[in-house]
């Protein structure tokens, strides 16, 4: 077992942590991202503490202990206000195994690495510090055995290397096409966590290109895949594909957006159409937003993310709104939802920016004016459902003279179009009119 004696800055909660473990008699040690990050110069997230006692000695240690997996030998032991998850030694059989044991079921080297802060070692079995120095992703010993025990790590290993700007060692990248199919067999909430802190790197659009080249993208989003070499019209210098994957990378790291910039042009393959030897789309935002949301279902996104998915996506076009009506920007709001709008504008800037065809001047130029149209509306109209008319249901009936029933939000719906035409009218005297007016259309025999 190869040891180093080296001093990194471990905080105090966890020193004491590992201390309490050594004066019961038991090993402890820091493990994983952790040490790797340490000697990186950077604050690790979390810390994961390996030990050779049991999680039931642990429990009768420390005071304060959730049993969060004691099937996988880990309990969360609450100290200093944080949690520290604290796992037996992984061995093989069942069996608690030794520190390098534990190292073995590790990923990469520059993860199986493990540091004990009161004897100040480093424990390193595969040079994982090196591969750290020089920025090498590399398997633990066998790339096969590593991604077939679990293909989620094909995908981590992407995500690491764009998160650290490393390079994947030669055999382990040789091996990840021979696995991709694989992830089939691993759950769609995994991979989806993985690919969204993919997203969330300074490299995504390269992390995506390295999925497709790794024939990754085929089994996970092959959807994304029908817009390469798919060209387009005047108006784009890039495939679908690439403008894509440059909307993305223009989108600032937000993971939650920058999936939604990646499904925002989905449905261009389906749309596309040669007039006159043009390439157009049209109604492509719509059918993105449909086949969005079979994708966002089929990765187990919630109800109130693929909700606001769609919003975005179906109304990504915004090209002509310089000849929009004051009432054209209203409806807009109303449809996407307030709470929606500004990430609205990011995409669509992002989007055009990935259009490569006119300055980033004139972009923010345009930016800037359709910003300030969409403030002056919220700050001047605030009506946004039938919910903030002036007057209810209950006013409507009255007037009506009708029970509860569908007219009645018929009727409101007819009042909301009408204010949205003429904001000014959101008053209780020219609504009632209205109501009066339309029960007088209502009552009219039809002949
Ligand atoms: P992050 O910086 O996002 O926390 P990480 O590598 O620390 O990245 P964690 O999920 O915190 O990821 O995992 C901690 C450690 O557990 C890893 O460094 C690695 O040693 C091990 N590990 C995590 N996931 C796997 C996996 N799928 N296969 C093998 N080892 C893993
Ligand atoms: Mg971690």
């Amino acid at each position: 077992m190869k040891v180093l004696i080296q001093k990194l800055p471990v905080p105090e909660f966890i020193v004491e942590l590992i201390d309490e473990l050594e004066n019961h008699g038991f090993a402890g040690y820091v493990v994983g991202g952790a040490v790797r990050d340490m000697l990186l110069g950077k604050e690790p997230e979390d810390w994961d503490i390996a030990t050779d006692a049991s999680p039931s000695d642990v429990m009768k240690i420390f005071p304060r202990v959730i049993p969060t997996g004691i099937k996988h030998g880990t309990v969360s032991v609450l100290t200093h206000n944080r949690i520290v998850e604290v796992t037996q030694f992984r061995g093989d059989n069942q069996h608690a195994g030794s520190i390098t044991d534990d190292l073995k079921h590790r990923d990469f080297t520059i993860n199986a690495l493990a540091y004990n802060p009161s004897r100040h070692q480093l424990v390193d079995p595969w040079n994982g510090l090196e591969d750290l120095e020089k920025g090498i992703i590399r398997a633990v010993e066998n790339p096969e055995e590593r991604f077939s025990e679990d293909p989620l790590r094909i995908l981590r290993a992407i995500r690491l290397a764009a998160s650290f700007k490393f390079r994947i060692e030669e055999k382990t990248l040789k091996t990840i096409p021979d696995f991709a199919l694989r992830l089939r067999n691993v759950s769609i909430e995994r991979i989806r966590d993985e690919f969204l802190k993919i997203l969330e790197t300074n490299d995504p659009s390269g992390s995506i290109e390295s999925c497709r080249k790794l024939k990754i993208l085929e089994v996970i989003l092959p959807e994304i895949l029908e817009g390469y070499g798919m060209r387009q019209n005047r108006y784009h210098v890039y495939d679908v594909y690439w403008h894509t994957l440059k909307t993305v990378d223009f989108i600032p790291q937000n993971s939650y957006l920058r999936w939604v910039g990646l499904l925002h042009d989905v449905g261009k393959p389906k749309t596309r159409q040669i007039i006159k030897g043009v390439c157009h789309f049209y109604g492509h935002a719509k059918v993105s937003a449909e086949i969005a949301t079979e994708i966002m279902q089929r990765w187990r996104f919630s109800n109130a993310e693929i909700d606001k998915a769609q919003k975005l996506i179906a109304n990504h076009m915004l090209h002509n709104f310089k000849s929009w009506k004051p009432s054209t920007f209203r409806r807009l709001i109303i449809r996407v939802g307030k709470e929606n709008i500004y990430d609205l504008l990011i995409l669509w800037k992002a989007d055009r920016l990935a259009h490569g065809t006119e300055t980033k001047k004139k972009i923010e130029e345009d930016f800037r004016t359709l910003k300030k149209k969409i403030s002056r509306t919220l700050e001047t109209f605030q009506v946004f459902s039938v919910k903030d008319l002036a007057i209810g249901g209950k006013e409507v009936m009255e007037i009506m003279g009708v029970p509860p029933g569908p007219i009645v939000g018929e009727v409101l719906h007819r009042l909301l179009e009408e204010v949205i035409q003429n904001p000014e009218k959101n008053n209780p005297k020219d609504l009632k009119a209205l109501v009066a007016k339309i029960k007088d259309i209502y009552e009219k025999p039809h002949s």
